[in-house]
């Protein structure tokens, strides 16, 4: 295989269109008047200029007060999996928006079927795409499948879905149900009913002091619990990530899985698998879920797809799943739902093109590459500071748990960590922290950069980590 390499320039771009005639001030000014910026406090607007990112080359951005930022977030969330900058993503999206920009409901576009045959020939045992725009809504539709097959195939009792303390499935209400993360719960209740929690699966946090292979069998025993509890019949999903993202770049222990897929075999649970984040190359495999050698029932995915070059997100199922809606004799059987912007040819046209980069320059082989650099980086720093407590992840998706005390494993008190991040922003190094969403476990350090990264690029984030480390902690 060639050898992947980046083929971006990095030199800064053009001044006077960077700061928009000139006028960056203006931009600023209109950004604090009028914009509600995702996860703000508003005291961010009064203290500190909105920082506008004006443009991107390979996995370096530029803000419009001209300073070049490395982004280990591919995109502050994980979501540009391809790097900035593509023009011939920008020629794909162009071509097919002029050629036929969108058309909804039971219709088809040729792009839609397309990237559907494409995403298929990468996902054994699965079989049918269902296009929506974000993460959420995948989930969302996911959700809504199982509920009606509870209804068309168990008369409504089948209803229940586990989902994973830590993980975290989207946004809207009935996601937030689902969410495993209760800072990001708290004031939006109440929630939706039939949404169960199981333990999380995360050793260096082992619940019951076990570790290994004892401690996967102990936590899927955890949720072979639940499920007797409130009794398998009632129960008609189980939804994880692969690995759990946000939630502490958690990599179930090895065994894990494979429980996991045996328990929904023998009580006869769909696994809906949430690659929102891992789909598409993140962990060095198209999937997460692959890496694990499990099979799910149902698997959505929204960031990687087209690297959010545009909006797209996919809620794929077997061909099992997709017969449970087939029932010519009674109107309401099918799966009666719907996204308008599912239909925009923007999304399938992005996404053909990012997955052909993904295979053209290898970018699966260069997450497993530089994520053993990367992950070889911040056990190097572990071992210099005592303060990363575990080192852990798959692939260019890694965490670094730092600990205000190695024995006890304290968290390192989550102001102290958001100022590392701020000291790696400073220096022009944009990472990113589990924030505002487990209570008292905000502490991980997280590195999801775009799967182009080199050496170099991984070089110089850690060492930026390292310099911040030392200033904030000592
Ligand atoms: N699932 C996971 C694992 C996520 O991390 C996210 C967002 O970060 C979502 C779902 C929700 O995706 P979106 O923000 O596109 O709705």
């Amino acid at each position: 295989r060639r050898p992947p390499k980046s083929f971006f320039k990095t030199e800064p771009p053009d001044m006077d269109t960077l700061n928009f005639a000139n006028d960056p001030g203006h931009v600023i000014e209109a950004d604090r008047a009028h914009v509600w910026h995702h996860i703000s406090q508003h005291k961010a607007y009064e203290t500190i200029d909105p920082r506008i990112i004006v443009e991107g080359r390979g996995l370096r951005v530029w803000d419009i007060k001209g300073k070049e930022h490395v982004d280990a977030v591919s995109g502050g969330v994980w979501t540009v999996n391809i790097g900035y900058g593509r023009e011939r993503m920008g020629r794909a999206i162009s071509d097919a928006v002029t050629k036929m920009c969108f058309f909804g409901g039971a219709l088809g576009t040729i792009p839609g079927a397309q990237f559907a045959e494409m995403l298929i020939e990468k996902m054994p045992g699965l079989d049918r795409v269902y296009y929506a725009n974000s993460g959420s809504e995948a989930n969302e539709k996911a959700f809504k499948m199982v509920r009606q097959i509870s209804h068309k195939h168990y008369g409504g009792k089948k209803s229940k879905i586990l989902y994973r303390e830590r993980d975290y499935h989207g946004t809207t209400i009935a996601n937030l149900s689902a969410g495993g993360q209760d800072e990001r719960n708290a004031q939006y209740g109440p929630f939706v009913p039939g949404f169960i929690r199981v333990p999380h699966c995360l050793e260096y946090r082992s619940q019951d002091g076990t570790l290994g292979e004892e401690y996967a069998a102990n936590a899927a025993k955890a949720i072979e619990d639940v499920i007797l509890a409130e009794g398998a019949d009632t129960i008609g999903a189980l939804c994880l990530e692969p690995i759990t993202a946000g939630g502490g770049i958690i990599v179930p222990p090895s065994g894990y899985w494979q429980r996991v897929q045996e328990l929904c075999r023998k009580y006869d649970i769909l696994l809906h698998i949430d690659e929102v984040v891992c789909g598409l190359g993140r962990t060095g495999a198209w999937f997460g879920y692959q890496q694990f050698g499990v099979q799910p029932d149902i698997v959505t995915m929204a960031k990687g797809v087209a690297s959010g070059y545009a909006a797209i997100s996919c809620c794929v199922t077997t061909n099992a799943v997709f017969e449970m809606f087939k029932d010519d004799t009674d109107k309401l059987s099918y799966f009666r739902d719907i996204s308008t912007f599912g239909g925009c040819t923007a999304g399938p046209a992005a996404a053909i093109e990012n997955m052909r980069i993904i295979e053209e320059e290898d970018l699966l082989g260069n997450s497993v590459a530089m994520g053993a650099h990367l992950s070889g980086n911040l056990h190097a720093l572990m071992d210099k500071h005592k303060w990363i407590g575990d080192v852990r992840g798959m692939g260019l998706f890694q965490g670094a748990e730092l600990v205000a005390d190695r024995t006890t494993k304290e968290p390192m008190d989550e102001k102290k960590v958001q100022a590392i991040v701020a000291d790696c922003m400073a220096q022009g190094v944009i990472i990113g922290a589990t924030n505002r969403s487990l209570p008292g476990f905000n502490n991980t350090l997280l590195f999801a950069p775009s799967l182009i990264a080199t050496k170099d690029d991984l070089n110089q984030i850690t060492e930026a980590v390292d310099q911040a480390i030392t200033r904030v902690l000592g």
